[in-house]
């Protein structure tokens, strides 16, 4: 409990550096880009524009490092509304299955017949998504699928994302989660740092089973009402 009473105020405090400087760097992280793509077009420059491609990506990935820095800064309080987690997941389906199949992977849904509908911010709930099918993705082998399952259990509503990946190491399994943990080349070990807050803001709780199988994230949302 202490642990996770530290890892919430670790998060707050990113959270709140992140609200405050995140924004301003980015302004001028984008003028930069700007005039290094105008400079990149000139003639003298031409046999160096491998540099200049180097340098916009490196401005891109801190930019997008930022951008994830900002949804962990969202301590407001959420707009909730009923919505239908089914057709949320249906609606994200195409992005996802068109990076799967990029890698020669696939996706595959499996909703629940009863409808789910959470008090959620549809926003966040499609962030927790695709951060969870992104690590899947980037977890799963060639020609294996990603399952995306939903259903009802015990006053419950399940998430579940599935891989059929190598699995997660159990001396590292109590670190994934913390901000900037990753195992990953080019990671920000912030993906699951902004899930872990996604699921708090909502009273959901996540867990993680995983082996040499696969790994599979399940979160758990409280049910406020449930129609067949
Ligand atoms: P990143 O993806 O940038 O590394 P995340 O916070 O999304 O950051 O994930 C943190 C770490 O958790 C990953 O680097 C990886 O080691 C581990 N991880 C997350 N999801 C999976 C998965 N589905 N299978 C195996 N390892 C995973
Ligand atoms: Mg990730």
């Amino acid at each position: 409990m202490d642990r996770e009473i530290a890892r919430l105020d670790r998060l707050n405090l990113i959270g709140q550096m992140a609200g405050g400087i995140g924004h301003e760097i980015r302004n001028p992280m984008m003028t930069v880009r700007g005039f290094l793509q105008i400079l990149q077009m000139k003639e003298k420059y031409s046999d160096e524009r491998e540099y200049f491609d180097l340098m916009i990506s490196e401005l891109d990935r801190a930019n997008e490092i930022i951008k994830e820095f900002l949804s962990l800064s969202k301590t407001k309080q959420l707009e909730m509304k009923a919505s239908n987690l089914n057709n949320i997941i249906a609606e994200l389906y195409p992005l996802m299955q068109a990076s799967a199949f990029n890698e020669n992977k696939q996706i595959l849904f499996h909703p629940s017949h009863i409808t789910i509908d959470i008090m959620c911010s549809e926003k966040d709930i499609k962030q927790l998504i695709l951060n969870l099918v992104k690590n899947a993705l980037e977890a799963s082998p060639i020609n294996s699928c990603v399952e995306i399952i939903t259903e009802v259990d015990k006053g419950y509503f399940r998430l579940i994302v599935k891989d059929y990946g190598p699995g997660i190491p159990q001396e590292i399994l109590s670190s994934i989660g913390l901000p900037f943990f990753t195992t990953k080349e080019s990671g920000t070990g912030l993906g699951l740092a902004i899930c872990n807050s996604i699921v708090q803001r909502h009273g959901a709780k996540m867990e993680i089973e995983s082996s040499d199988k696969g790994t599979t994230f399940i979160v758990h949302f409280p049910q406020p009402n449930c129609t067949a």
